[in-house]
């Protein structure tokens, strides 16, 4: 699986906040790494820059200097929708009219083709569903309304889902779709008494690294509009559904561990979901490990709840980015090598417990286990802290299609066969709301099939084989 992507918008009147959007973006490198970009406002015009590659790689000292004003948005990406390549990097810049303004998106839209066919964008020219979104907006701002009522009048026909950060003239806007499948939260900077300025992000580090206060998680349908250091509300959309549909591999997985999504820690989250696991599905070993980085608080948890003893088996390559993009199966199982490397003395002749986060092909997973017999385990039982993966997701997670997902076509016995390991289980789907702490429903059509918002038949057949 691929990530979303990582959003940031920053007001702080009479500062220069391009060093503060590059410390954001870099807090938020693990939701994308295909692109960085940047826009900032100087109070003359909108400057845009933007790359493929990490954050740190995009920029430097002179293009964050070159990066004037005191309101910006920032972008990290992969692409769920539209070409990886440089055209579809973030954010969207569009001049209309008197009104520029500038757009980062994370999510997936599910009517991209109507929009697009709305938004005069021919066949074969799609970049990506957000140049989409951007290119509606300036068609309403070119009739002359504002960048918010060009926003109003462009989302309520816009399926999906997005958290989306805009700068305009001196505004700087972000919005939730009506579900809320992606996080985007607001941050202040300065005191309550006396705000310096404010701050929008995908994930709650992302203010902490820049010294900014969490204030709150914008709802979903919420449009916020900063503006003179004033931060207004209005609930844009209806909620879609009595409860919110945050994405439940934010918690799994993708979020960061120190994040706080739904007023839950995630690292927290994820060492319940290790106990609840050894509780449901307990088996003797001589150690419990995790895989990096995602399943190692919940080999914790494992640990802490069946009294074996913790331990790391596997040193991450932290420098090839927290996922490979491999074209095809082969050079995938060579990419797991390529990662991670067992740590010998702590495998050899032991019974594990292997913590992941989830299985989707399962060729990774088979070259891990391959790899651990390799360096001499005498036992590998397998536990996942999410259900399994049977669906595509068409919400902003870049999936295989179904038939590729092991779990849609596969028994659990037969995925372990499929696998190599000695024992497979998942946690359940009631233990695992029950380790987030979930009183509400989340997003978990990967996991039951049963999608929240509308998914076009031809969207869902795309998914559906290879
Ligand atoms: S389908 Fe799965 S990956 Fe996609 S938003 Fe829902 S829970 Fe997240």
């Amino acid at each position: 699986m691929k990530e979303a992507c990582g959003v940031v918008g920053i007001m702080a009147p009479g500062r220069a906040v391009s060093h503060l959007v590059y410390d954001a973006l870099v807090a938020l490198q693990h939701r994308g790494q295909e692109s960085a970009g940047m826009a900032t406002w100087d109070h003359e015009g909108i400057t845009v820059f933007k790359d493929n590659g990490l954050v740190a790689s995009v920029f430097n000292e002179q293009s964050l200097h070159s990066l004037r004003g005191d309101l910006a948005i920032g972008h990290t990406r992969y692409s769920t929708s539209g070409s990886a390549n440089w055209t579809a990097a973030q954010p969207v810049y569009r001049s209309a009219g008197r009104v520029g303004f500038a757009l980062g998106h994370n999510g997936n839209l599910t009517n991209t083709d109507v929009l697009a066919t709305r938004a005069g964008v021919l066949p074969g020219m799609l970049i990506s569903d957000s140049d989409v979104l951007a290119q509606l907006i300036a068609f309403r701002c070119e009739e002359g309304r504002t960048l918010t009522d060009a926003l109003s009048d462009v989302l309520v026909d816009v399926e999906g889902a997005y958290s989306l950060v805009i700068l305009g003239d001196g505004v700087l806007h972000g919005v939730r779709d009506p579900f809320g499948f992606r996080p985007l939260c607001l941050g202040r900077l300065g005191t309550p008494d006396a705000p310096e300025g404010w701050v929008l992000a995908s994930e709650t580090p992302a203010l902490e690294v820049i010294g900014a206060s969490f204030v709150r998680e914008v709802r979903p349908g919420e449009l916020i509009t900063i503006s003179d250091n004033v931060v207004s509300s209005v609930q844009l959309l209806s909620p879609q559904s009595s409860d919110e549909k945050l994405c439940i591999f934010e918690f799994v997985y993708f979020a960061r561990p120190d994040a706080y999504l739904m007023g839950h820690q995630v690292h927290s989250a994820r060492h319940r979901m290790g106990e609840a696991l050894a509780k449901q599905s307990f088996v003797d070993a001589d150690l419990v490990m995790g895989v990096p980085d995602s399943g190692v608080p919940a080999a914790e948890g494992f640990a802490a709840a069946s009294g074996i003893p913790f331990g790391f088996g596997l040193v991450k390559n932290r420098y090839i980015g927290r996922t490979f993009i491999a074209p095809d199966q082969i050079s995938r199982s060579k990419g797991v090598r390529r990662k991670l490397n067992p740590l010998r003395e702590n495998i050899e002749g032991r019974r594990l417990v292997v913590v992941d986060d989830s299985i989707v092909r399962g060729t990774t997973t088979q070259a891990l286990v391959a790899m651990l017999r390799d360096a001499g385990a005498k036992e590998v039982h397998l536990r996942i802290s999410s259900p399994p993966f049977a669906w595509p997701c068409f919400y902003g997670i870049d999936t295989p299609t179904r038939d590729e997902l092991l779990a849609s076509r596969h028994s659990v016995e037969e995925m372990r066969a499929f696998i190599g390991a000695d024992s497979l289980a998942f946690i359940s789907m009631e233990n695992l709301r029950s380790a987030i702490g979930l009183d509400s429903e989340c997003c978990d059509a990967c996991l039951t099939g049963n999608y929240p918002a509308p998914v076009p038949v031809g969207v869902r057949q795309a998914k559906s084989s290879t």
